[in-house]
């Protein structure tokens, strides 16, 4: 039979229209082979069906999907691989310094402000968000802002600043890159990047980021399939680098009363699709600060294994995403909530 080649596994089935001539069947076959995959057909008394056995890598069904005869093709497995539950059953933990575990029993915590903006507004959140037990700082330095006119972000002084600070009060930052022109200060100073959303198919981007070997936040886009969240994913995890953290953050929809739409289903979807751990970001779901909280309650009790959320010390000056920003006053009374409603609390 088959060589013990653990590359080798059922991939997809071919269904043969019933008015399909041998000819074409026997040229379906030719083709599969021609893949370097094995064809296993079986004829019944309507209809021929053709298995396929093999690499994944080396299909490609859609040239197959247009030969003569063909009907239809179901996919067996998915297309991706690392990412995936199948691959590894056991959940990734993705420490963060020693300090911190994303996919442990304990909810990470992630808080900061949308943008760092001056030394005296980043120490502030910094030192009221750690004595109220956040355990990571979060900050963007460089801001991929949907208008040009909007703050772009203090940039590499930023991040210097971020870590400065996040260092001070003992606390891991993560941040978002957005050019591969910056990966060298991300390198010296973040603890973890951040991929942001308007990146998650930027895959030059994302392979780049990866090949840092630093642990990896990617947001999923906001018009982003799960399988194309996990593709994005599977770029990260084949470069080698295993430290990667997912981000559901919202999605766009019919419905415009709310920022974004805070897809659970997805996210409770992925944490039986994938080992690899998944956090909420409730802020740049809701776009209010007042759905923050029952946003981030829901995420957790569904299975996140952590939260990033926006805070600032004065909201109504932000010179981002003030209006989905807590105050440090709000944020004390989310630290006392949100966190109980954990998956594993209690
Ligand atoms: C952010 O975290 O501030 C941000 C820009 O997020 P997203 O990429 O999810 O919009
Ligand atoms: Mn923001």
């Amino acid at each position: 039979m088959h060589t013990n080649n653990s590359l080798i596994e059922p991939i997809m089935i071919i269904v043969m229209d019933k008015n399909a001539t041998k000819e074409m069947v026997d040229h379906v076959i030719q083709i599969v082979k021609d893949h370097d995959l094995i064809p296993e057909p079986s004829y019944g008394t309507t209809r021929i069906v053709i298995g396929v056995l093999g690499d994944r890598s080396k299909l490609r069904e859609g040239n197959i999907a247009r030969l003569p005869g063909v009907k239809e093709i179901l996919l067996v497995s998915k297309p991706y691989k690392r990412v995936s539950r199948e691959f590894q059953s056991e959940s990734t933990l993705v420490k963060i310094n020693d300090d911190v575990i994303f996919g442990d029993n304990k909810p990470v915590i992630i808080a900061g402000p949308c943008g760092v903006e001056s030394k005296e507004q980043i120490r502030t959140i910094a030192k009221g968000v750690k004595e109220l037990g956040a355990d990571m700082l979060r900050g963007g330095a460089f801001k991929p802002r949907t208008s040009p006119y909007s703050f772009q972000g203090m940039g590499a002084d930023g991040l210097k600043l971020l870590k400065e600070v996040g260092d001070e009060f003992g606390l891991p930052i993560v941040s978002e890159c957005v050019s591969t022109e910056d990966l060298g200060v991300f390198e010296k100073y973040a603890d973890m990047i951040q991929i942001g959303a308007r990146n998650m198919q930027n895959f030059d981007l994302i392979t780049k980021v990866a090949r840092l070997g630093k642990p990896v936040l990617l947001k999923r886009g906001m018009s982003a399939t799960v399988d194309e969240f996990m593709f994005a994913a599977e770029y990260i995890l084949n470069e080698g680098n295993k430290n990667l953290v997912l981000c559901e953050r919202g999605i766009r929809t019919f419905e415009q009363s709310t920022r974004n739409i805070l897809d659970l289903n997805s996210m409770a979807l992925i944490k039986q699709v994938s080992h690899l751990p998944i956090i909420v970001d409730p802020s740049h779901a809701a776009g209010r600060y007042d759905l923050v909280t029952p946003l981030a309650r829901a995420g957790l009790a569904a299975g996140a294994d952590g939260i990033i959320v926006e805070v600032h010390n004065k909201p109504d000056e932000a010179l981002s995403d003030g209006k989905q920003s807590l105050t440090l006053e709000s944020f004390a009374e989310f630290m006392k909530d949100a966190p109980k409603y954990h998956h594993y609390h209690g």
